[in-house]
């Protein structure tokens, strides 16, 4: 339920209303704009009459939120989400463009990719430190070590890093080490990994899992919020299909329907969407067009001797051709690169 206030209503009558609510067994989750001043309910809200709600002078309107996510819900927040990662922005009118390889492999190779893809306009560094295989017998990631060669490609480029968490006693190193922490598709709905990032204020990237529906995707987000870490950004990657000739589908639809329904900002990432890294430049556009707040490329100097994803990952001289195309189009959909 959220209670639209009179946007002129004194501060001691919001408080009167605010600590009722909450004497009734409710969560408050406040928003506040210009012309708005919204009180949302969350939790068991059984013990709320509306109409005595309704009965308050300052109150305007009642609102019954039907969507099980509350924090998530563009409702609670109706303005965008815009997450600042020391000082670079991810959602509003902004593109942010996250690119690197699968996993980090070697000094010269992180390096290398990363001042390779600064030059060409990529506000973000990715690479897997600790990689969730399929396989046990394939490439796990550097782990420590490939997270020192992160740190040292930052120091070198200035690129924030964004790498994934899989397990929770690693949370501690992350949040000293890394500027965004990825949560991946096969960890969507770890629940007690979703709570332990959401007890820290790093943002968060988080993959839609590859059988998820959208209304999942944002009840993982709401697992994070509901711990009291809002900044979460989501990512599509594609979902499982019957169809074989692509790794996943990719769902651009899924792109204006979060829009609609949350405030978050959400990202495309076509190279595990597609799996083929000559689909990559058609997806990446595609996602620019329907109005994702930016991308997650996976970029490789030597694809065909990759540890991780060769087969996906673009070179850095193809990503730098996308960037332009990328940086013409965003002209025309009102977007910043
Ligand atoms: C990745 O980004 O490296 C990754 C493993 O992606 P996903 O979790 O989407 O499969
Ligand atoms: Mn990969």
């Amino acid at each position: 339920m959220i209670i639209v206030m009179n946007p002129n209503a004194a501060e001691e009558d919001i408080e009167k209303i605010k600590r009722k609510m909450k004497s009734l067994g409710s969560e408050i989750h406040e928003s506040k704009g210009k012309n708005y001043h919204l009180i949302g309910l969350i939790g068991d809200t059984s013990g709320i009459d509306p109409s005595q709600i309704q009965a308050n002078r300052n109150v305007e309107k009642l609102i019954f939120v039907q969507e099980p996510y509350k924090k998530a819900n563009r409702l609670f927040h109706p303005e965008k989400t815009v997450v600042d990662v020391n000082g670079r922005k991810i959602g509003g009118n902004e593109f942010a463009v996250i690119a690197g390889p699968c996993s980090v492999e070697s000094e010269e190779q992180i390096v290398g990719i990363a001042e390779d893809i600064k030059e060409s306009g990529a506000t973000f560094l990715r690479g897997g430190a600790y990689k969730p295989r399929t396989s046990p017998y394939s490439f796990q990631g550097l782990g420590d070590e490939g997270l020192e060669l992160l740190k040292l490609a930052r120091e070198k480029t200035g690129l924030p890093i964004v790498t994934e968490l899989m397990t929770p006693d690693k949370i501690g190193k992350f949040v000293e080490d890394v500027d965004v922490i990825q949560i991946g598709a096969r960890n969507m709905q770890n629940f007690d990994l979703l709570k332990e990032v959401g007890k820290t204020d790093k943002p968060v990237l988080l993959k839609r899992g590859m059988s998820a529906t959208i209304e999942e995707l944002l009840m993982a987000a709401e697992y994070i919020m509901s711990e009291g870490n809002e900044k979460v950004i989501l990512c599509e990657r594609g979902i499982r299909t019957f169809e074989k000739y692509t790794r996943n589908t990719l769902d651009l639809s899924a792109i204006p329907v979060i829009k609609k329904y949350s405030h978050l900002p959400v990202i495309v990432d076509p190279s595990h969407a597609a799996g083929l890294w000559w689909l990559v430049e058609s997806l990446s556009k595609a996602a620019l067009a329907v109005g994702a707040d930016g991308l997650m490329i996976e970029v490789h100097n030597d694809p065909a001797n990759a540890k991780c994803d060769g087969q996906q990952s673009i070179k850095p001289e193809r990503f730098k051709e996308l960037m332009g195309t990328l940086k013409e189009m965003a002209k025309f959909v009102n977007k910043e690169m």
